[in-house]
């Protein structure tokens, strides 16, 4: 439930959201909280430049201390109205009232003074006297005998009802848009996990019998096109090994028939009437060397079933290769000699990291190969190499050879040349071992050969770095 996709995205969705969302209100608080107070601050401002220039004026007709003490009877509006939250006073330096609007002077009550520098305006929010929030502003203003200080207040009421309306209205729309988005994200996602629905749907279908099938990348949502080409490419590998798996089988099963029906024609004329103890005994013979090329046949299957179920045994250990090689070489040696081919071992000692039976098991095969497709009065010449880290070993004989199109093939399964067929006796696996042998050291075999010149084998082994 919690390792779900979908729910991961909603949450994060939810939250990325919720962050913007408050931030946005943040911002959109804080910037109507100072257009609404910036307002009121500048009609305090244009206030109180009204008042102070009127005084001026009335100064330069000398009547400031008249019209000073008759101000207040000529306030009008709000002024007028005991604490209406508009107020303005007039304070002498030590802080004397000298003027005062109605609306103050009515409930007896008097404004806080910010002392100001000359010219400059004061701002401050305080406390009114009807304890209502009120937005202060006080001015220094010199004239020809004193310094006097105007104050102007409004109540900032109306500004905080309007933030107050905003979060409320902010506090009733988050929770609805909040559960819109959580819905239309449930069903985006949904939506955007049907085509992986529709893959897995696919694969849970795949048998066997439908390796074949394959999706269609060109019509898979764009993102999904990368799973849909590897999902592919994981069929073709399948499809792939199945054949191969088929192909083995129907070989081995073929190869197998050969020496069965040869194995079964020789009992059914041998039994077909009575003969001498002698005729049996050939007979018999001729089934025992057919039972050997099955029993050869069937070790080789075996080998190669246990490559292809990852358990065939791999020790590797220091191997000293001229040893193995001189050993190949004793054990060949009798079928060279009835073939009157001639076996050297050339090269330096080395001494490589590997499966010592896995080893024995390339080279013998290598050096057979090379005596068995080779003529008469032949020779196999065996080289080895230290280059770079790997043990560098060439088998070289002076044989038949094959085609460009036989060293292509000749490590598949089961394969053998024509020219070979019916020659010399073989299973067409021992190549196919070989090379898996090889692969699982972490080496490499290559081949090089010409018809009716030779052919050369080169094989490269880790070399083991031990002193
Ligand atoms: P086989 O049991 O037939 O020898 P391999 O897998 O060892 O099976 O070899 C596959 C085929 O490669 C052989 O049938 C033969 O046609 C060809 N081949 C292998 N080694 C040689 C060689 N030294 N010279 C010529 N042909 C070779």
């Amino acid at each position: 439930m919690f390792n779900s996709i979908k729910l991961k995205i909603i949450v994060w969705c939810l939250v990325i959201f919720s962050l913007v969302f408050a931030g946005l209100e943040f911002i959109l608080y804080y910037e109507l909280e100072n257009v609404a107070i910036g307002f009121i601050d500048d009609h305090l401002v244009s206030e109180v430049n009204l008042l102070s220039s009127i005084l001026k004026v009335e100064e330069s007709h000398g009547q400031l201390e008249t019209e000073l003490a008759e101000l207040s009877a000529s306030a009008k509006g709000e002024y007028a109205v005991k604490l209406s939250g508009h107020y303005y006073q007039i304070v002498s330096p030590r802080g004397k009232i000298l003027s005062r609007s109605p609306s103050l002077g009515l409930a007896d009550a008097h404004l806080p003074v910010l002392v100001p520098t000359e010219g400059q305006f004061n701002f401050a929010t305080i406390q009114g006297p009807n304890n209502e929030p009120l937005r202060v502003i006080s001015r220094a203003v010199d004239f020809s005998n004193e310094r006097l200080v105007f104050v102007a207040a409004d109540t900032l009421e109306g500004t905080f009802q309007l933030l107050k309306s905003f979060r409320r209205i902010v506090l009733i729309v988050y929770p609805v848009i909040f559960v819109l988005s959580a819905v239309g994200i449930f069903i985006i996602t949904g939506w955007a996990l049907v085509s992986l629905r529709f893959f897995s749907d696919k694969i849970s279908h795949i048998t066997e019998e439908n390796l074949f099938e394959r999706i269609n990348e060109e019509k898979s949502p764009y993102e999904l096109r990368p799973f849909a080409s590897s999902f592919n490419t994981m069929l073709s590998r399948l499809e792939a090994s199945f054949e191969r798996r088929r192909h083995f089988l129907s070989d081995a099963s073929h190869e197998l028939r050969t020496p069965t029906t040869v194995i079964k024609s020789y009992c059914d004329v041998t039994l077909g009437k009575q003969r001498s103890a002698e005729a049996y005994r050939e007979a018999l013979e001729k089934v025992s060397k057919t039972v050997n090329r099955m029993k050869n046949i069937i070790n080789r299957i075996l080998v190669i079933s246990r490559f292809d179920a990852g358990i065939m045994e791999y020790k590797p250990v220091r191997i000293d290769l001229k040893d193995i090689l001189a050993d190949v070489v004793t054990l060949v040696e009798p079928a060279a000699l009835s073939m009157d081919v001639d076996i050297s071992l050339h090269g330096p000692n080395i001494n490589i990291h590997g499966d010592m039976e896995g080893v024995t098991e390339v080279f013998t095969n290598l050096v057979e190969n090379a005596v068995k497709y080779n003529r008469a009065g032949g020779r196999v010449e065996i080289y080895t190499a230290a280059v770079e880290d790997y043990a560098e070993v060439t088998v070289k004989d002076t044989g038949i050879g094959m085609s460009a199109k036989d060293m292509k093939k000749i490590f598949e399964r089961f394969y053998r040349a024509d020219v070979s067929r019916g020659v010399t006796v073989g299973t067409g696996l021992g190549l196919s071992i070989v090379k898996s042998i090889i692969e699982r050291h972490g080496g490499t075999i290559e081949v090089t050969s010409e018809r009716g010149v030779g052919s050369t084998f080169k094989v490269t082994l880790p070399l083991d770095k031990k002193p």
